[in-house]
């Protein structure tokens, strides 16, 4: 048997952090992760509850990953609850939530429940993919095709969440799905503290680096850790083999789920309902205002600044769009100016006419007018000079049309 470490978990609470509020389970057949949010002890409450709820139904035989699929998503409906109940005894931990990515494998099929911005991704023949969505404004901005998904990574309010599991959600919507897996598969899920700051080619190089789950789940958050990690940083791996999925001795729990459960006594500013991150404009510094009011005039400030930036980028297309368009404005100007230093003789129903401008017009607009009608009868031309004047005549200016013209007088025939 392969000695390597099919599965793994590690849990940091990274260098500007001061306690990590992440949770991460890695069981036989039950993974997850939830990343917790609120203040003094919610954030630490949250994912610790969540992940307490989830891990319930670890030990169970699913009969069909129908069966599994509805009972994680129940279980993480339950850890809502639970949410809500401490938050009746604790009024202090009001506006408390956690992200919950959770998955069950059964055979040859991984049941994923997920809400909020915690990631699964999927290691498969060297490619990775992220499997959940994030239930963040931004992405919604990107489904909307209000920007795209290179301007979402570096958007302000890219950590700005839509969907969590907290205790002013009655009803949680959970993402879920029943997705084929197989030998060779290796999943992997991780708090936004990993996949916020580590680029995903980066995270598939290192676990392409470490098939041991263990050592690849070390060399992640020290690449998290090598780029500042502001943040908690929770990885699970699980790898996926013919029989067994996990070679874990036993469950593995990290993060503030495996610390002995405390609530905070310190009283709390029970206006703040809901979580700063939740519902925090960026540019106050999440961690550094335990104080800051959670502004219900949020939602509009952030359609009122996308509106700006829509219109930002609507004048930068139009300059695009009409630099380009007045300089041909220009060249069509001085070029239509040179078409009027021309002349050409010609026929003008029955009489020889100097016309000024050329003889080719734009599609079906003339660049030329009738200068000088000479009165000169085409009828009274020989044959041959009757139709040259109709082919026209090109002469370099109005002084040579006119001794032109008068060579042609000369031999019209009056009658
Ligand atoms: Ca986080």
């Amino acid at each position: 048997m392969d000695a390597r470490l099919l599965s793994a978990a590690g849990s940091h609470v990274g260098r500007v952090r001061a306690s990590n509020q992440d949770s991460g389970y890695a069981g036989t057949h039950l993974f997850m992760v939830a990343d917790g949010m609120g203040g003094h002890a919610g954030g630490d409450v949250a994912s610790s509850l969540a992940t307490q709820a989830v891990t319930a139904v670890a030990d169970e035989l699913f009969d069909s990953p129908e069966t599994a699929q509805h009972e994680l998503v129940n279980a993480i409906i339950a850890g809502s609850s639970e949410l809500s109940e401490a938050v009746r005894e604790h009024p202090e931990l009001a506006g408390m939530g956690t992200t919950v990515s959770a998955m069950v494998r059964h055979g040859n099929k991984m049941v994923i429940a997920h809400i909020g911005d915690s990631r699964i991704y999927l290691l498969r023949d060297g490619v990775l993919d992220q499997i959940t969505t994030d239930h963040t404004f931004v992405q919604r901005l990107v489904e909307t095709g209000r920007i795209t998904a290179d301007e979402a990574l570096v958007h302000p309010r890219r950590n700005v969440l839509m969907r969590v599991l907290g205790d002013f959600e009655n009803a949680p919507i959970i993402d879920s799905t029943i997705l084929d897996t197989q030998p060779g598969d290796r999943w992997l899920l991780c708090s936004d503290g990993l996949c916020g700051y580590v680029p995903e080619n980066t995270i598939a190089r290192i676990m392409l680096e470490h098939p041991d789950a263990g050592e690849a789940t070390t060399a992640l958050i020290q690449a998290a850790l090598d780029r500042g990690a502001p943040d908690n940083v929770t990885v699970v791996i699980v790898g996926v083999t013919e029989t067994a999925i996990s070679a874990v001795p036993k469950p593995i729990l990290v993060g503030s789920a495996s610390l002995p459960l405390t609530f905070s006594t310190e009283p709390r500013r029970t206006t703040q309902r809901i979580s700063t991150r939740f519902f925090q404009p960026r540019s106050v510094p999440v961690e550094a205002t335990e104080t800051f009011e959670a502004d219900e005039n949020y939602l509009d400030k952030v359609i009122a600044e996308d509106r700006k930036r829509a219109i930002r980028r609507r004048i930068l297309w139009a300059v695009w769009v009409s630099v380009p368009i007045a300089l041909l404005g220009v060249l069509a100007a001085y070029a239509y100016q040179w078409t009027q230093e021309q002349f050409y003789i010609g026929a003008d129903e029955d009489t020889v006419v100097i016309y000024q401008g050329v003889q080719q017009g734009i599609g079906s607009i003339p660049l030329s007018t009738v200068h000088t009608d000479t009165g000169i009868r085409l009828d009274s031309l020989p044959d041959y000079v009757r139709v040259s004047v109709i082919h026209t005549i090109n002469v370099a200016d109005l002084n040579e049309a006119r001794s032109v013209v008068e060579r042609i007088a000369n031999v019209a025939v009056n009658d």
